[in-house]
């Protein structure tokens, strides 16, 4: 599906000059990056289309021999260095002509709004006034606002980012992905969002593991939806068990190349029992800990040194044997070191805790800041 990027033009692409009018060659000063921006969000898809309100255009106040120039030089300007516009949409009225084109009036976009065959999701306005913002908010749209380095009037939204700031975030990498697994026990479907949280649903039919995978999702920080139909009339073991391998895969691809992760994680106490998640390995008394240590070190050998001893067999329609189970096998497909053991209570806080502190470690270990690879191999 095309996507498009509608782009405003005084102030955005070029900056605006004091009387707000470009109306002459030697007022031409592009806004810093915007060259470079364009191009990287060319080869990242995009197609551009100009958007402008140029007040009075071709009256005496704003003749187009003194327009057409400027204008050209512009768009020539722009085209020798590989950004072309699929078309340039240009209002010449007043706001007292009070017409049906000037920005954020939708006259000039018309005939895209009527064309339901691009990517509505993926598109975005971009302009450095409210009206830029507006007008994204009337076609359905997302608007980002340009901040003008150097425009004369320093630019006071704090949300405003720079064409470098823009190229980043539209062409970040996406830590999304979708893992199915279908075999003849079951058939699984897990869906990530590791930079996004609160889009999660779970369908399990085992009612208590679908609310420990929310504390996954809810404490690690991330969406997470789980589709899962197993051969329930057996028992609970294999939808927990591939889960926990389809939830894994899931994650690991979704952390890519794993650049910026912070990899380890922390501790967390609930009711009678607590959960501890250190770094890279547990160095706590067992008897009288309950504690999560993991590392999304990558190593074909992850350990599952599980510690815990439940009183009960079942909570609810889960069987308390499985939690080690289900972590077992998600450490092993994710390529995770994991550690966990918990103190002895009521086997749901045991459990919850357990599940809770896991997300809790994730959201640590999966956290991206900066760009290098946490590991002196420069591998993981
Ligand atoms: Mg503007
Ligand atoms: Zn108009």
């Amino acid at each position: 599906m095309k996507k498009y990027l509608f782009i405003d033009r005084d102030g955005t692409l070029v900056s605006e000059p004091e009387d707000h009018q470009v109306d002459a060659v030697s007022k031409v000063r592009f806004v810093p990056q915007v060259i470079p921006a364009l191009l990287t969000l060319k080869q990242a898809g995009w197609t551009l289309v100009m958007v402008s309100n140029q007040d009075g255009l071709g009256t005496s106040s704003f003749p187009l021999e003194t327009f057409t120039p400027a204008h050209e030089f512009i768009l020539q300007t722009l085209s020798s260095q590989g950004i072309e516009f699929e078309q340039v949409l240009i209002c010449p009225h007043k706001p007292e002509d009070h017409c049906a084109c000037r920005k954020p009036e939708l006259g000039l976009v018309m005939a895209y709004l009527k064309d339901a065959s691009w990517d509505r999701e993926h598109s975005y306005f971009i302009g450095d006034r409210e009206t830029d913002l507006q007008m994204g908010a009337n076609m359905g749209i997302k608007a980002l606002r340009l901040k003008d380095p150097q425009a004369l009037e320093p630019c006071t939204d704090p949300d405003a980012l720079t064409w470098d700031e823009i190229a980043e975030l539209l062409t970040r990498r996406q830590r999304i992905t979708t893992v199915e697994r279908h075999t003849k026990e079951t058939q699984i479907k897990v869906s990530v969002n590791l930079d996004e949280s609160g889009h999660n649903a779970f369908n399990t039919g085992i009612g208590f593991f679908d609310h420990m995978l929310d504390q996954i999702a809810v404490h690690g920080g991330f969406s997470l939806t789980v589709e899962a139909h197993g051969d329930l009339e057996v028992d609970a073991h294999h939808t927990i068990e591939d889960t926990g391998i389809v939830l894994g895969q899931a994650l690991k691809e979704a952390l890519l190349d794993k650049r910026g992760i912070g990899r380890f994680g922390f501790a967390l106490p609930m009711d009678e029992v607590y959960a501890l998640v250190f770094a890279d390995s547990v160095n706590e008394d067992p008897a009288d800990k309950t504690a999560v240590a993991l590392d999304i070190s990558g190593r074909p050998y992850s350990v599952l040194n599980f510690k815990g001893r439940f009183t009960e067999s079942m909570v609810g329609d889960f069987p308390t044997q499985m939690t080690e189970h289900f972590f077992a096998s998600l450490a092993v497909s994710m390529g995770l070191t994991l550690h966990m053991q918990v103190t002895e209570g009521n086997c749901h806080h045991q459990i919850e805790a357990l599940f809770k502190a896991f997300g809790r470690a994730l959201r640590r270990a999966i956290a991206v800041s900066g760009s290098e690879l946490p590991s002196s191999k420069g591998a993981l």
